[in-house]
């Protein structure tokens, strides 16, 4: 099945001169949602992992259903002032300012080996934040996956220290 179709794209979103990759439309057909989950359980069954790292919001909806079909722990990566416990925090730079990404300090073991999951790989600088976070508590990164990869943005040269995996590259 060809995802990339299922991807909508919506022009001047969020602002002028955007074009916003929608993934309600792929969510919303259950056999793409499923074929993209699918793709991901491929590549990971064999794997060495422990826990799948989303990042909020979109990569819970991947990385959610992604680590019950492995049988793995999965762990959230949020927004400032989110998650209720003791975090570690890290901050980023967005087009316009910065933003803060939390884990929870007991979300990872030392040694635990970590699969990143989002939804969209742009820039690199929320993904790299997540990596910043989970080495921080000891965790070991195995792979950084996504469902989208927009390669004109280049953030997959800002990430040479860790593999890289995109169910879609655009
Ligand atoms: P980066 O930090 O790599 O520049 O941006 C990636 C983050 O922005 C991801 O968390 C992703 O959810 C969000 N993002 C940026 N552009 C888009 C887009 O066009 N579509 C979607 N679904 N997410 C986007």
């Amino acid at each position: 099945m060809d995802l990339t179709d299922k991807i909508r794209v919506i022009e001047d979103f969020p602002e002028e001169g955007i074009k916003f990759k929608d993934i309600t439309t792929l969510l919303k057909d259950i056999e793409a949602y499923q074929a993209a989950i699918d793709q991901f359980v491929d590549r990971y069954q064999d794997c060495d992992i422990d826990v799948v790292v989303g990042i909020e919001s979109r990569g819970f909806l991947v990385g959610a259903p992604l680590a019950l079909e492995l049988g793995k722990s999965f762990v959230p990566a949020r927004k400032e002032g989110k998650l209720p416990a003791e975090v570690v925090r890290a901050e980023y730079d967005l087009e316009y300012g910065t933003s803060i990404l939390e884990l929870h300090c007991d979300a990872i073991d030392p040694g635990d080996k970590v699969l990143i999951v989002d939804d969209l790989l742009a820039t690199g600088g929320t993904v790299e934040a997540a990596v910043s976070l989970v080495e921080e508590l000891g965790g070991e990164v195995v792979e950084l996956a996504f469902l989208i990869e927009l390669s004109f943005l280049e953030g997959r040269d800002e990430l040479t220290d860790h593999d890289i995996y995109s169910v879609i590259i655009e």
